[in-house]
């Protein structure tokens, strides 16, 4: 990708990102069989085997509105993805950002970063990112005098069922009422002051999150994590948790859309875990699609996931961007 300007407002921008081979894949031989020629393409380059035992690759073309090979820093993928969405949220919108694939491909390493103490700026995820830039807008003479006040909430969705990641994994109901108005019962919202406070929440949640789980990454793979950077207008004599919404931001790193190994499980707890995984990645795809259609059906109701976030989806000023995460090795098997 050839740096440039963002393209201009896009209700939805999908985006795919390829991660280098790993030292593993490449001590194993593998081939890197996914090219990104420009701006918007992506070719899959299929192994094949001929019945006269021939070995050739088969070209597969894919279109996005952002293709990040895997030269894309974070920052780079992030100027194209989030970015404009921090805009959106001044504009009194609603922004939803996920990051989308198998477990490996990237998600967390684009939203999250890498977590070892002090953040440098080229490993930054998304989500400081993101918060560097609502308080740097805040603070600016078009902003600083709109009464706004920032707070963040975080939580995960593991088989249908939402848990607060800033209140020790809080286990929380999803209402909705009769405005169809969808609420999270009792989700801790923080007023945060700086990038620096967004990230020790996280690093806190991300602590809850993995505490009392046997597997750290297994269980974040098989969960989806929603951060939400809130815009409210602040007003005196209302608890801060009541002031009016103004804009907010939802960062998403989905549980890993494995291809088919969950279903086959002998174990019935991951089968129905996975189920439910499929469940709401597919509503998830069924609302983006619905989004690019004037007037079509929502089908927000089918997951936990679309449900929590469907005040995101239905606002006249929405915007939601996809990450999908990819890498490129491949093979014929044995080298
Ligand atoms: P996921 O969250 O989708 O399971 P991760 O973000 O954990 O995947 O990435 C898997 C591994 O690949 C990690 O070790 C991560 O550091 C590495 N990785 C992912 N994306 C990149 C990238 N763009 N550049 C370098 N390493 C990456
Ligand atoms: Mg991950």
């Amino acid at each position: 990708l050839k740096d440039g300007d963002p393209l201009e407002d896009h209700q939805i921008t999908v985006c795919v990102r390829k991660r280098p081979l790993s030292k593993k894949e490449i001590t194993r031989k593998e081939i890197d069989v996914v090219t990104m020629p420009n701006r918007d393409q992506t070719i899959v380059h299929e192994p094949r085997t001929k019945v006269d035992l021939t070995k050739y690759l088969e070209n597969q073309h894919f279109r996005f509105d952002y293709a990040f090979d895997d030269t894309c820093d974070n920052q780079l993928v992030y100027k194209y993805s989030a970015r404009p969405l921090v805009d959106t949220i001044f504009e009194r919108g609603m922004a939803t950002c996920f990051a989308y694939g198998q477990t490996g491909s990237g998600k967390t390493h684009t939203m999250g970063g890498t977590f070892n103490g002090k953040q440098q700026d080229a490993n930054q995820g998304i989500y400081a990112m993101a918060a560097r830039d609502v308080f740097l807008k805040l603070k600016s003479p078009q902003h600083r005098n709109k009464g706004l006040a920032v707070s963040a909430s975080y939580f995960e969705i593991y088989s249908g069922k939402v848990f607060d990641l800033l209140n020790a994994k809080a286990k929380l109901r999803v209402l909705e009422d009769g405005k169809q108005q969808v609420q999270v019962v009792g989700l801790t919202e923080r007023p945060v002051e700086s990038m620096e406070d967004v990230l020790k929440l996280i690093q806190h949640g991300n602590n809850i999150r993995t505490s009392g789980t046997t597997s750290a990454n297994n269980h974040s793979s098989r969960s989806h994590a929603v951060f939400q950077i809130i815009l409210r207008t602040r007003q005196s004599g209302v608890p801060a948790d009541r002031w009016k919404l103004y804009g907010k931001f939802s960062l998403i790193d989905l549980a890993g859309n494995e291809r088919g190994a969950d279903t086959s499980s002998s174990d019935r707890n991951t089968r129905m875990e996975g189920a439910e995984i499929n469940k709401s990645l597919l509503a998830l795809k069924e609302c983006i699609r619905a989004l690019g259609r004037k007037g079509a059906h929502l089908p927000f109701r089918a997951s936990k996931l679309t449900q929590v976030l469907r005040d995101s989806f239905i606002g006249e000023n929405s915007k939601t961007c996809m990450v999908s995460g990819e890498w490129g090795a491949g093979g014929w098997g044995g080298g």
